[in-house]
């Protein structure tokens, strides 16, 4: 029973160093783990737009704190060990609009799972990445074939181009 918790044990650091290292890999912030008081809440009824990027979006929530604005983000499911990229992107999405449309720029934004919260600073490294990534989506809109970046057919399942694309794995 001993090895078996053991073997349990260092199965779940080799996890966590794995994804942390994926996450340095990247360049974006894991995010920290937070304690969040949701009665501060406010629904956003309205997409923000910025027409100099031409970037639209809805933050689920915006919270008012110290004179500040954060934007959040409220996923469905329970929390993986750091939140995925393409969470990271989006809420960062909503930094830069919120910093655009109400002139003050959010330290951070949150990303609201199921069982966890996790705060992603917005820093300026966040933002240039993001800009970059917002910059090689507009190439890509340009181009006529675009393949598949990815190998999972779960991903695809889920997929609201199934229907019409020629590169589904399921
Ligand atoms: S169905 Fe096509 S567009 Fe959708 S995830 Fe799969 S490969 Fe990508």
């Amino acid at each position: 029973m001993i090895y078996l918790i053991l073997l349990l044990f260092v199965l779940a650091l080799i996890f966590f160093w794995q994804s942390n290292r994926q996450q340095k890999a990247a360049g974006l912030p894991g995010g920290r783990v937070i304690y969040t008081d949701t009665d501060g809440w406010g629904k956003v009824e309205k997409p923000l737009y910025y027409a100099s990027l031409r970037l639209t979006g809805k933050p689920d929530y915006l919270i008012e704190k110290n004179g500040q604005i954060i934007p959040v983000e409220v996923k469905s499911g329970r929390a993986p060990e750091a939140p995925y990229d393409s969470h990271i992107f989006q809420l960062a999405s909503y930094c830069l609009l919120v910093e655009k449309t109400y002139k003050k720029r959010p330290p951070y934004g949150i990303i609201h799972y199921e069982n966890r919260d996790f705060a992603v600073d917005y820093t300026r490294e966040l933002e240039s990445a993001l800009i970059e990534l917002l910059a090689d989506m507009r190439e890509d809109d340009a181009r006529r074939n675009v393949h598949r970046s990815h190998e999972q057919a779960s991903r695809c399942k889920r997929c609201g181009y199934q229907a019409v694309c020629e590169e589904k794995l399921a």
